[in-house]
């Protein structure tokens, strides 16, 4: 039987730093809510079977109608709540996926990413069937440097060694929900969480392979981001 594939794609954020009305993924963004653009590229991935839209309590019924139904989005086969931070939604989405009991590997995705492609769906989910966990990242361009407490620069680490860290970021569904009941179970330590594979690192042996992500697949944070994205979607989305 084939291996099934989930996605899990969170909307549940409130989007501070875009001092906006309405919460980010569901800004207009070349012509529809920037949600649509990500769901889009799930909804036509052929390494994707099924998708669960996780967003805020009160978004239910407009996710359900004004985005789900409205854009036929066929694979989406829940729409439930997140919590209260990113890492509580994504342990959600995990557990409502276990749930169907058909799910082998897992691809979560921040819903603020909104030109991700097929062709990064696609390498992404076969390396979670080749490694068990993987994530896409670039190389990054600029060089960084840890901050002491005075604002002074303390160290700069090799700069050929760093990857910045995108989403989807894909896992065998055990191992992840696995990882994230221990992380979730203990009250220490949660609020150092800020993506997925830092979970699988330090609640398993596991390594977490990066592959290949695009530089044009950027998270939506700030209004400028916002400038960047309409740029990018204009000249035809991302490229690889
Ligand atoms: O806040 P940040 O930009 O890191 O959020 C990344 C993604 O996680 C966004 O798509 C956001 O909607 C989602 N998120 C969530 N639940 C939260 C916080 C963030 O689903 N409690």
């Amino acid at each position: 039987m084939k291996e099934r594939t989930g996605a899990v794609i969170l909307a549940a954020g409130q989007g501070k730093r875009m001092h906006a009305n309405v919460a980010k993924q569901f800004m207009e963004l070349g012509g529809c809510p920037m949600i649509v653009h990500s769901l889009r590229a799930f909804e036509h991935s052929d390494a994707v079977d099924e998708i669960v839209l996780v967003t805020g309590e009160d978004q239910i019924e407009y996710c359900r109608r004004e985005i789900v139904e409205a854009f036929g989005f066929s694979k989406v086969k829940a729409v439930i709540p997140g919590g209260k931070e990113r890492y509580h939604s994504v342990y959600e989405g995990l557990k409502e996926l276990k749930r169907s009991g058909q799910i082998e590997y897992v691809l979560i995705h921040d819903g603020a990413r909104p030109l991700v492609t097929e062709a990064v769906i696609a390498r992404v989910a076969a390396g979670a069937k080749t490694f068990k966990a993987c994530v896409v990242g670039m190389p990054v361009k600029d060089t960084i440097k840890f901050c002491d407490e005075e604002g002074y620069g303390a160290g700069t680490p090799d700069r050929s060694r760093l990857w910045q860290i995108q989403t989807p970021q894909a896992f065998a569904l055990p191992l992840i929900e696995e990882a994230y009941r221990r992380i979730l179970s203990r009250p220490e330590g949660q609020d150092k969480i800020t993506d997925d594979a830092m979970v699988v690192e330090a609640e398993t042996d596991c390594r977490v392979k990066l592959i290949q992500g695009d530089y044009r697949n950027i998270k939506v944070t700030t209004p400028e981001d916002i400038l960047i994205a309409e740029a990018f979607l204009a000249a035809g989305g991302a490229k690889s």
